[in-house]
């Protein structure tokens, strides 16, 4: 039977940039994926990955102090955003945040999901930690003391100091350690896609809230095809479930006339759309997310509604945290195990999570009621924030994750 100081139970964005972390910091890393690790780039410039992300700073100053950004950088799909357009379809409130009030060159970068974790696995091909591919956990020893042992589908055992659940949202090492959680759907369920459209995007994120739902438009690299620049945007269109299955099977030109309308023509008319696909929405929230010898990061320990666009952002800021709580323990000859230290990087991220995701909950909520005193609340709310500076400064650094006190893997790195 192996034996580690940690066992990070997935290999997607947020375990995988756990894995480069704890390993770059001198600890002995299982790393267990029941899918296969991915370090391929070969992707021809015009298949995009439907599942996105708009990155925020912190999560930028992460990748970087990793070495992951120059690769990702190199992969030449990465779009900067300098500019969020967000607006109200039942009414007048609108909000502008911009890099230029922010003093910044950009607010965040759209990237596509698998050039996040392709660079991330082609660094792990360099670094000297224990890989199981292919490999499910299927059990997990009861008690609550360490090391804990793993059991994976072909009956291996692992055993480790540290579990860690990066394994998304529906985790069986959460399952496993009976670690409850506050979750419930939403009424909506996204669908995704990448469009083209007649007008540049202005490398802005536009976001329109509509009776039915969140319409996000997010900015993609425009591609030169016969010799003209042609504009794509990645969509996040929130809607009730059976009218996003509808869209999803109509025919494309019906499709992009139904969402060119539902957008208000804002980027001119959508002329083209890849495979649809549809997702349902759950908000989930672990309500501890560490025992003894065991931690929850990423979308094992929190779930939230995509109209932000900070899951994953979140996910990496634990991602820090966690490392930089270790790697203190371990310094100071700490058992790394004990729940008094584990509770360190709860206390640290379980309320900054708990904050977004009232924040996203209460918008969802706002903008999800047709009440007309609710619509004149909203419309008036964020014209009101639009012209108070201090509260648009707050909500504009916490969305590019640069507000609060960072730990230091998401702090830009020293020159
Ligand atoms: C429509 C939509 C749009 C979004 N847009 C954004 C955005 O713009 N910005 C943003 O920050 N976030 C966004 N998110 C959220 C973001 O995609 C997630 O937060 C992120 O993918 C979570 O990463 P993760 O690594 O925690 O989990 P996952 O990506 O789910 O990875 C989990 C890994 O664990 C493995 N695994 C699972 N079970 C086991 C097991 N038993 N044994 C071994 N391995 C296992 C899986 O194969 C997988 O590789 C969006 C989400 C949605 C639905």
């Amino acid at each position: 039977m192996s034996e580690f100081d940690v066992a990070i139970v997935g290999a997607g964005m947020v375990g995988a940039s756990l894995a480069c972390g704890l390993i770059d910091a001198g600890f002995n890393v299982a790393l267990i994926e029941s899918g296969e690790l991915n370090s391929s780039q070969d992707w021809p410039l015009g298949q995009v990955d439907a599942r996105v992300s708009a990155l925020s700073l912190a999560s930028e100053n992460l990748l970087k102090n990793l070495q992951a950004w120059p690769i990702i950088e190199n992969m030449a799909r990465l779009q900067a955003y300098d500019a969020m357009h967000v607006w109200d379809a039942c009414g007048t409130g609108k909000l502008h945040f911009t890099a230029a009030e922010q003093h910044l060159p950009y607010l965040g970068h759209i990237a596509e999901n698998r050039t996040i974790t392709s660079a991330l696995h082609q660094l792990l091909e360099h670094k000297k930690y224990h890989l199981f591919e292919q490999a499910q956990v299927v059990d997990m020893s009861p008690e609550e003391v360490a090391p804990r042992t793993l059991t994976l589908g072909s009956g291996e055992q692992i055993t480790a100091t540290i579990v860690v659940g990066a394994d998304g949202a529906n985790s069986k090492v959460r399952q496993l350690a009976g670690l409850p959680t506050r979750e419930w759907d939403y009424p909506h369920h996204a669908l995704i896609t990448r469009v083209k459209v007649t007008k540049s995007h202005q490398n802005a994120a536009w976001q329109r809230f509509t009776e039915d739902g969140i319409l996000a438009f997010l900015p993609l690299l425009s591609a030169a095809e016969e010799g003209l620049d042609q504009h794509y945007c990645s969509i996040v269109w929130s809607q009730p479930k059976a009218q996003a299955q509808a869209m999803q099977q109509l025919p494309e030109s019906d499709f992009c006339m139904a969402l060119t309308g539902a957008f208000e023509g804002r980027l001119g008319d959508v002329i083209a759309s890849d495979k649809r696909h549809v997702i349902p929405l759950r908000q989930r929230h672990a309500k501890r997310y560490v025992q003894n010898g065991l931690v929850l990061v990423g979308d094992a320990a929190h779930t939230i509604h995509p109209l932000a666009g900070q899951g994953v952002n979140l996910g990496l800021l634990d991602v820090s945290a966690l490392v930089d709580t270790l790697q203190q323990a371990h310094q100071q000859g700490c058992d790394i195990a004990s729940i008094g230290v584990l509770e360190k990087y709860q206390s640290q991220r379980r309320n900054d999570n708990l904050r977004m995701m009232a924040l996203m909950e209460s918008f969802s909520r706002l903008f999800g009621n047709q009440h007309p005193m609710l619509s004149l609340l909203r419309n008036t709310g964020m014209n009101w924030v639009q012209k108070l500076n201090p509260i648009k400064q707050h909500l504009a650094q916490q969305a590019m994750g640069v507000g609060a006190h960072l730990p230091p893997l998401s702090q830009a790195p020293k020159q």
